[in-house]
């Protein structure tokens, strides 16, 4: 079976778990705090690790300060994990629609859904890629709106010559088993704001105050105060040593992804019945590869055709607009995502695929699409 998408373990993340239990410490302490050193390091920025992508949304949504009612922009097009951030922070997701070139959020769409209720916009940088990052950073601008990137797809990639994560308001990045590097579960939140960064250290941790340098220095806070609601998320020390040894190995991961993506490129360029996305792969770490079958393609019919001949594939993803949970938060219609969406198939992308897994692929989608 060619996957659609796996962890990717070597030996070294076997023996940093290992070196976790035998210390038998394995709350918070000394690994996270290494992790969150590398990591200040790669993005040049000050970091917060927690336990999930979902987590580090979630905290970024409250650190802004959210009221009842404020809103949050962001596409409809996303991992249903967006839309909960921003709910479970008290705020109301409203459903953005996408540019159907860069399947990323469409900025003039955006600001037609601005209200006095506006309070952040969420771009998804989706499969790797930012889209018009600097629109998105200009309407904010003039509409004095916070920017929280969910990054989760976009771990390493580039924009305008700048690392997604290093530059602009706050990135938000996961570490879940199948993204571009993994601590297990895992997520970060990255920004140069120092209130963003003590709020979210403080509500990882129960909102107890400072207990972040507390663990750090291998102590507990047995006295101290709580100022809002804060929420179990911190990152533990064997998921911590899971993400060390996977950013070791980042470089040439990020090459293995980039490299397969431009062989599909290269393999799909002539295929009918499809349109793939180009992508700058010098600068993009793909986190999944994406194609839009053409209108008069069955794609659950391709999708089972394809399993049947051992290859799984994905949906990226069912709009949240047609959520029952979000159905209400739309003032009105989004005929790009609805146009567009139904017709995205995700093909198997992962660090332990070659070019033959590939070749493959492509070959069998051949076959079904020329039927
Ligand atoms: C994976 C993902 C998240 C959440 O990350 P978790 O670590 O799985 O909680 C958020 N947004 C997008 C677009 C994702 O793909």
């Amino acid at each position: 079976m060619i996957r659609l998408s796996k962890s990717c373990i070597g030996q070294d993340e076997k023996d940093a778990v290992i070196g976790v239990l035998d210390n038998e410490f394995l709350g918070m302490g000394d690994e996270v705090r290494e992790f969150e050193d590398l990591l200040k390091n790669f993005f040049g920025r000050p970091v917060v690790c927690v336990n999930t992508g979902t987590s580090a949304l979630h905290l970024a949504v409250q650190a802004i300060g959210i009221n009842p009612g404020d809103e949050i922009l962001v596409p409809s097009l996303t991992y249903v994990a967006s839309f909960q951030a921003i709910s479970a922070a008290g705020a109301v997701p409203i459903p953005c629609d996408i540019d159907p070139e860069s399947l990323n959020i469409d900025a003039a769409d955006a600001e037609s859904r601005i209200t006095s209720k506006t309070k952040a916009i969420m771009p998804v940088h989706y499969s790797g890629s930012c889209g018009l990052l600097k629109d998105i950073y200009s309407l904010a601008e003039s509409r004095k709106l916070r920017v929280i990137e969910d990054a989760a797809h976009a771990f390493g990639s580039y924009y305008d010559g700048k690392k997604i994560g290093s530059f602009g308001d706050i990135a938000c990045f996961s570490f879940d088993g199948i993204k571009n590097i993994t601590s297990g579960e895992g997520g970060c939140i990255v920004s140069d704001d120092p209130d963003i960064i003590r709020r979210c250290q403080d509500a990882r941790l129960l909102g107890v105050e400072y207990d972040t340098e507390k663990r750090f220095s291998g102590e507990r806070s047995w006295e101290f105060d709580v100022r809002e609601q804060g929420w179990r998320y911190h990152m533990s020390n064997i998921m911590a040593a899971i993400g060390i040894a996977q950013l070791k190995k980042f470089p040439a991961m990020a090459l293995k992804r980039q490299e397969l993506a431009l062989s599909y490129d290269k393999q799909l360029n002539e295929m009918g019945s499809l349109r793939y996305f180009s992508r700058n792969y010098s600068k993009i770490v793909p986190h999944i590869y994406v194609i839009q079958l053409s209108e008069n393609i069955n794609r659950t019919m391709v999708r089972k055709e394809l399993l049947s001949q051992g290859i799984q594939t994905g949906i990226h993803y069912q709009p949240n607009h047609q959520l029952s949970f979000y159905a209400g938060n739309t003032n009105h219609p989004l005929p790009e995502t609805e146009r567009v969406s139904p017709y995205l198939l995700s093909l198997p992308l992962h660090c332990d695929l070659d070019l033959k897994d590939v070749a493959f692929v492509t070959e069998q989608l051949e076959n079904i699409l020329l039927r």
